[in-house]
């Protein structure tokens, strides 16, 4: 029989837990398939670990790996994915927002038809802040302009994947971790499946604007290199206008005289090149500090306790 891991990161969800492990039973149930439940607790402030062994207590189906600090979701999925035996491997959040209800589909698809992945994606995002998806939109749309891999508008990060893909994406051990990237360069044949949004089950989302924007700088530094160019691109653009102008300046001097004037029209020339020159700084600025920290080569995570014995101390496969 196939084993199906379920990799779940959780922050600060003591809430959402138990909510998510009785509907995960009951569609766990309904499969014909040996299960696991990995949870990562991912430097939980509250209750959530309790509640992880817990459930570990009463199911040997449910693991947990405890973070020393919120390291974030990215790190969460990859300890997951360490750690997953499965021969089918999924991601899936804790909040319902990922309808366990698609599992089902998604194992019948991988078993019958020729795919690798199944991946999932939100049709609508109703329920959501009008600036958020208004934001989160244009993200994608840029994005996908300026970069090769493919991140597709309104994916979860909620898959199912075999055993081949994941291991292609732990080869991808980068310090900053960009799963929507992650999925679409390791490539692999992927089915898309879409549903509708739903609302959260229990607790807050974890995701601030200014988070999201963090992380939206994380892709794009991540899968696109065509930020870096932009500074040559400006630099042919001014030195080509800057010669046009000289030449009009000699004409007219030559023509008119040269009465002195114009000293505003030079200031704002000098705040918009300075302007310029600082935006392509910043730009080299981000890919350097990216960089910067790759070539550290910290663990992208590390365990405080976990429900396997033997592996509490700075375990991190790199
Ligand atoms: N999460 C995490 N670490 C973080 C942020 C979020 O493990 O630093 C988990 C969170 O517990 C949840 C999932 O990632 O299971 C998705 O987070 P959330 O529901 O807040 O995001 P949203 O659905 O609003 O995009
Ligand atoms: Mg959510």
């Amino acid at each position: 029989m196939d084993k199906i891991s379920i990799i779940v990161p959780c922050w600060n969800e003591e809430a959402a837990l138990p909510i998510y492990y009785k509907e995960m039973s009951r569609i766990m149930g309904q499969m014909d398939a040996e299960f696991e439940l990995i949870f990562v607790d991912d430097g939980s402030a509250d209750k959530t670990l309790e509640e992880m062994k817990k459930l570990h207590e009463i199911d040997a189906r449910c693991r947990y790996l405890s973070f020393s600090r919120n390291f974030g979701k990215e790190a969460a999925i990859y300890a997951g994915l360490t750690h997953a035996e499965g021969d089918y491997i999924a991601v899936m959040d804790v909040d319902l927002q990922d309808p366990p209800s698609l599992l089902p589909e998604m194992y019948r698809i991988l078993k019958e038809e020729d795919y690798d992945s199944v991946a999932t994606r939100r049709s609508t995002r109703a329920g959501e802040p009008v600036i958020r998806s208004f934001l989160a939109r244009q993200f994608y749309h840029f994005i996908n302009k300026i970069s090769k891999t493919e991140i597709v508008d309104g994916a979860r990060d909620y898959r199912l994947m075999n055993r081949k893909m994941a291991d292609a994406v732990l080869q991808m051990s980068e310090y900053n971790r960009f799963s929507k990237g992650i999925f679409g360069w390791v490539g692999f044949k992927t089915k898309w499946l879409d549903f509708e949004n739903v609302e959260r089950s229990a607790g807050e989302t974890k995701w601030s604007v200014w988070k999201l924007f963090r992380y939206s700088l994380e892709g794009i530094t991540g899968f696109s290199v065509v930020p870096l160019a932009l500074a040559s691109v400006l630099g042919i653009l001014f030195c080509g206008l800057s010669a046009l102008v000289i030449l009009v300046i000699i004409i007219r001097t030559l023509v008119w005289g040269d009465p002195v004037s114009g000293w505003p029209s030079m200031a704002c020339i000098v705040f918009m090149v300075s302007g310029v020159q600082l935006l392509c700084l910043g730009i080299l600025g981000q890919y350097l500090s990216k960089t910067y920290l790759e070539t550290k080569h910290r663990p992208i995570y590390l365990l405080r306790e976990s429900s396997e014995e033997g592996e509490t101390h700075a375990d991190h496969k790199r």
